[in-house]
């Protein structure tokens, strides 16, 4: 026990796109010694977390809360008390039918103190996300935000439906999807227009919003048609109508576009936001990982060697993060590399390299022979010695191009590919549902590891009826090996070539 009592940050997490955290609630999870998390609040968030922080979660999906309120009110008193300062994330934002009233006015009275940390409500967010501004000059003056958890048919209910009814409100339901043909029913009895168009959203601003518009009159047999379930918000009101000119969030090319990401989960993030920017839902199933060379022996022994060499030539981020990373464990830095003339293997290395301050000499722009050829001859490799540190079972075209021109060439193992397989039962459930619309290949490993885990024939077959999308022709040949022709190949053979093709192909499906 120390002296110091922590304090609790009731921190609105946001309706769901990550990007709508605010700056506060990040800085507070980030410091915090605890996290306290539950149903709504989307689990990236976790990610800012402090390494040796508890994160704990209290659940809480519809009625089934895998901690009681009670409960969770002692976790947070009990944290505070052992002078851990902890924030408790909710989903939107605390004070918005978020129980947070409830939960300041308990840590107060354990005389444990407190911060509001304000959130982007549901409530506004998921409407706006589907193009209905909630105000509106035109259309209405007021919004009221309504709890639809409560039974509109209980006797002593707060609800005052002949007010909501007759008002021109924009009226927002929460927590109403099981209680919508009720909510409907009351506000037609108490006299509000049939025709008065009406909006479900659900999971608003996350890649799997749904919304499903309609007027009083329709809404309860389209939301049936359509399967929706919550959470959603519930929006009644003329600005409903707005959404056919203002609808953008799911206008985006790849909205709904399930897409599987099959590149090891370090390297995955270029790919998987410039996805999700252009609407897709990303699902990560890494097939492979990196790791380093079993016998770091040799790429040590080049760098304590580098004086020998001429050139250096880099063919992958992970070969130019490998070769700085065994450089500054071996106590050097880029001084020791100031002889050298560099190659880097596509743009994306090149940047990579830039970062550590070296600019690449030559850059062929695939590992083609000819796209070699034509680089090197721009230069005088001739009895040059060339240090080449890349993956293990690399292929063989550059170093064989390289020593037709009359260079050494010394190819060193700088990682290794592994193969991952903690996603298997993941994917194979996707894939039994359906759950899966396009799978990327970023490489041959990805290809031959993806295809690996899939046990049965049943599943390769499935998979034909999904997008197979492959960043280059030898990609697409280690896939057409093993028995499945990509729907889609990139035309310029790097991560927005691929994206540009996939692009394309929904373009041209349209
Ligand atoms: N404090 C939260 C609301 C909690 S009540 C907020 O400010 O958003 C839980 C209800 O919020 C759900 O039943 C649903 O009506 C709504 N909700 C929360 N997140 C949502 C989302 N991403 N999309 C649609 N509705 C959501």
């Amino acid at each position: 026990m120390t002296d110091k009592t922590g304090k609790v940050y009731l921190i609105g997490a946001g309706p769901g796109d990550p990007g709508l955290l605010t700056l506060k609630a990040k800085e507070c999870i980030e410091t915090a010694d605890v996290v306290v998390y539950d149903y709504l609040a989307s689990p990236f968030l976790l990610d800012y977390a402090k390494n040796d922080a508890q994160v704990i979660y209290v659940g809480k999906k519809g009625g089934d809360h895998t901690l009681t309120q009670d409960k969770i009110n002692l976790l947070l008193v009990d944290k505070a008390r052992q002078g851990l300062d902890v924030a408790r994330l909710k989903g939107g934002d605390p004070f918005v039918f978020g129980r947070g009233g409830e939960e300041a006015q308990m840590l107060l009275s354990h005389g444990v103190s407190y911060e509001v940390v304000p959130g982007v409500t549901s409530a506004i967010a998921a409407p706006a996300y589907a193009g209905i501004p909630i105000t509106h000059r035109d259309h209405t003056s007021f919004v009221s935000f309504i709890t639809g958890h409560e039974d509109p048919t209980k006797k002593d209910t707060s609800m005052q439906w002949d007010i909501y009814a007759k008002s021109n409100a924009t009226l927002v339901f929460l927590m109403g999807v099981k209680n919508l043909e009720n909510i409907v029913k009351n506000l037609v009895t108490h006299g509000k227009a049939p025709d008065t168009p009406i909006a479900l959203v659900r999971w608003g601003t996350t890649t799997q919003q749904l919304t499903v518009t309609g007027t009083l009159e329709t809404i309860v047999e389209r939301v049936k048609e359509a399967k929706l379930t919550s959470p959603a918000i519930i929006v009644i009101g003329h600005v409903v109508s707005l959404r056919d000119e203002l609808a953008w969030f799911d206008k985006r090319p790849l909205f709904g576009k399930k897409i599987v990401i099959t590149r090891a989960r370090a390297q995955a993030s270029s790919l998987v936001s410039t996805l999700t920017r252009l609407g897709a839902h990303c699902i990560e199933i890494p097939t492979i990982q990196i790791a380093p060379p079993k016998d770091k022996g040799p790429l040590k022994k080049s760098i304590e060697n580098i004086n020998d060499y001429d050139w250096v030539v880099l063919t992958s981020v992970n070969g130019v993060k490998f070769f700085f990373d065994t450089l500054f464990d071996m106590g050097k830095d880029v001084r020791a590399l100031g002889h050298l003339k560099f190659a880097c293997i596509g743009p994306v290395t090149k940047e990579r390299l830039k970062d550590f301050g070296i600019i690449s000499d030559i850059l062929p722009k695939t590992y083609r022979a000819e796209s070699v050829i034509e680089s090197f001859s721009t230069v005088d490799i001739k009895d040059k010695n060339v240090l080449l540190p890349r993956a293990k079972k690399a292929r063989t075209i550059l170093p064989e191009e390289l020593r037709k021109m009359g260079a050494h060439i010394d190819e060193v193992v700088a990682y290794e590919t592994q193969l991952d397989d903690t996603k298997k039962e993941t994917l194979i459930s996707l894939l039994d549902e359906n759950e899966i619309d396009a799978v990327t290949f970023t490489s041959s490993s990805t290809v031959s590891n993806f295809i690996s885990q899939l046990e049965s024939e049943n599943t390769k077959t499935r998979l034909k009826n999904i997008v197979t999308a492959s960043i280059g022709p030898i990609t697409s040949d280690t896939a057409r090996s093993l028995g499945i022709e990509p729907t889609l190949e990139a035309r310029e053979y790097t991560i927005q070539g691929l994206v540009d093709a996939l692009l394309s192909y929904y373009e041209s499906c349209e």
